[in-house]
């Protein structure tokens, strides 16, 4: 770095929004590569399930053996163009695959199916939110190609291939370099994976490696609108590596530009454990590949009633989710963002929801509990979607039903809240077993007012004399009396009666 050179800043603290690096502007494009939960893999059969053993879930295709032919899968077309739906891309009706030319020991054939100058999606837009601002990215395009084996290197200089993952069907999502700093970059990810997940085409899993993201980062002066020359970030699998090794890398550029030297067109890898990118290979053209159209596939047409089908089979996506929750259900964007976040908990949250709506529980008081309550107890929110949690959707409104009409207060809410967690009871099953329930009979409430006023002549004296703030001692007075079961809101309309009256 040199000191000399003027404008030059380091990188926002955290808690600042890191848009922007001194002088320079950030400038991403993002490559998302989304592993498709198909049954089958892209151009044949076997299993494109995670976790088989090494090489059992392969066959002669996804193997690259001589003489066999690909047959492409209907189910991954859908995915691609049901994703492509749900970003407002243009759906080719005509599209084709195209051989990529590279050689890995991973990659059997030597070549990888992929789509090149006819993508089955084109154009689109991502929308989300940073830091309670909607950000839309536009996107390039939305391809279909095929995921190669992995090469696993062992003890002792020995590596081996695992063609499991040969031939798995991958959405590749290219975005427009339109995202404008290492924190929009990790929240664009998160927002596709919420995508992909609600879509149901991908399961997110990003250190499963179902969904892999690729930065390109390049800086630019302030005002100049004409690109500068980026580097690409392979190997990023967490959120946070998205945030580490944009931030990283976009330190190295600025130190080069302000030392006037050139940032290299290159691929680089993110080395997680340093903290640090390192150059892997000097960017590949595209005429290095020797793109040519697949001659084995005939052209992929997609007709009026397949797209009708593929629409009318789109889930609400996440984004109309929160604008729903904030328009209508009345929730802040903070808790709409956490709620669309993940689909088991949007889905968790409607089901609620609709429950609450025949007992008059809000959707607002329904977020609050399925927040506090519900998500502080779950380190992995997807557990939500499994139907074991301890506590179901109308399980919970039962209890919030039983807050919001007195029966409970809310402390013994919270109580019988982690009860039904721990015990798996129902709420009414532990409110009539364990006589939790609040003392709203005003019969009752009466004579513990009445006791408690009786015995405090004194404080009733100062209150009358102008003391007002004294009816929190009353009220205190009273729970303790009732061994904290009263309705608060119920003794303070007695008291403030009787303290009127005689
Ligand atoms: P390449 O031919 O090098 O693969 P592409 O034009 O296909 O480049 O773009 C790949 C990705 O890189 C896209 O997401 C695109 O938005 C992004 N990109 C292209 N140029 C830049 C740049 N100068 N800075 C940042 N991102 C860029
Ligand atoms: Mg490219």
């Amino acid at each position: 770095m040199n000191d000399a050179t003027p404008g030059y800043s380091t990188l926002p603290d955290a808690g600042e929004p890191a848009t922007g690096f001194g002088k320079y502007e950030i400038v991403i494009g993002l490559e998302v590569h989304a592993q498709l939960t198909t049954r089958s893999k892209i151009f044949s059969w076997s299993s494109s399930a995670y976790g088989a053993e090494p090489n059992a879930a392969t066959d002669p295709v996804c193997l690259g053996m001589p003489g066999t032919l690909p047959v492409l899968n209907e189910a991954v077309v859908r995915a691609a163009v049901r994703l492509g739906l749900a970003v407002g891309s243009r759906i080719r009706g005509r599209c084709r695959f195209a051989r990529k030319h590279f050689f890995y020991p991973d990659m059997p054939k030597g070549f990888q199916l992929s789509q090149f100058d006819e993508p089955i999606c084109e154009g689109g837009i991502v929308r989300f939110r940073v830091r309670g601002e909607t950000k839309k990215v536009r996107l390039v395009r939305i391809h279909l190609e095929e995921d190669a084996g992995k090469s696993v290197h062992a003890a002792g200089g020995f590596s081996f291939v695992d063609y499991n993952r040969s031939g798995v069907g991958l959405c590749e999502i290219v975005s427009e370099p339109d995202v404008r700093s290492a924190e929009e970059a990790a929240e664009y990810v998160r927002a596709l994976r919420a995508l992909v997940r609600t879509l149901g085409i991908c399961d997110g899993n990003m250190e499963e490696g179902s969904l892999r993201c690729d930065a390109n980062v390049s800086l630019r002066l302030r005002g100049e609108t004409k690109l500068g020359t980026k580097a690409e970030l392979k190997n990023i699998n967490s959120f946070k590596n998205v945030r580490d090794a944009i931030e990283h890398e976009v330190r190295r550029q600025a130190a080069l530009l302000d030392r006037g030297l050139r940032v290299v067109q290159e691929t680089r890898l993110w080395d997680a454990a340093n903290g640090v990118t390192i150059s892997m290979r000097s960017k590949e053209q595209a005429h290095d590949y020797r793109y040519f159209p697949e001659p084995d596939l005939p052209p992929l047409v997609i007709d009026e009633k397949f797209l009708a089908d593929a629409r009318a089979s789109l889930p609400e996506i996440p984004e109309d989710r929160f604008d729903r929750y904030t328009g209508s259900g009345g929730l802040s964007p903070q808790d709409a963002g956490v709620l669309v976040g993940e689909r088991e908990i949007a889905d968790y949250f409607d089901a609620a929801v609709t429950v609450g709506a025949t007992i008059g529980v809000t959707a607002k008081k329904v977020a609050n509990w399925l927040i506090n309550e519900v998500l502080a107890r779950v380190d992995d929110p997807r557990r939500l979607g499994a139907g074991d949690l301890p506590v179901l959707p109308s399980a919970l409104v039962e209890l919030v039903a039983l807050v919001e009409s007195g029966v409970l207060s809310g402390k013994q809410g919270k109580e019988v809240f982690a009860r039904m967690w721990t015990e798996r009871r129902r709420a009414a099953d532990i409110v009539a077993a364990e006589g939790l329930a609040q003392v709203s009979d005003s019969g009752t409430l009466q004579e513990a007012c009445r006791r408690v006023l009786d015995a405090h002549p004194a404080e009733i004296a100062r209150y009358r004399a102008g003391e007002g703030k004294l009816i929190g001692f009353f009220v205190g007075a009273v729970m303790k009396e009732t061994g904290g079961k009263a309705n608060p809101r119920g003794v303070n309309e007695i008291l403030r009666k009787f303290l009127q009256g005689n």
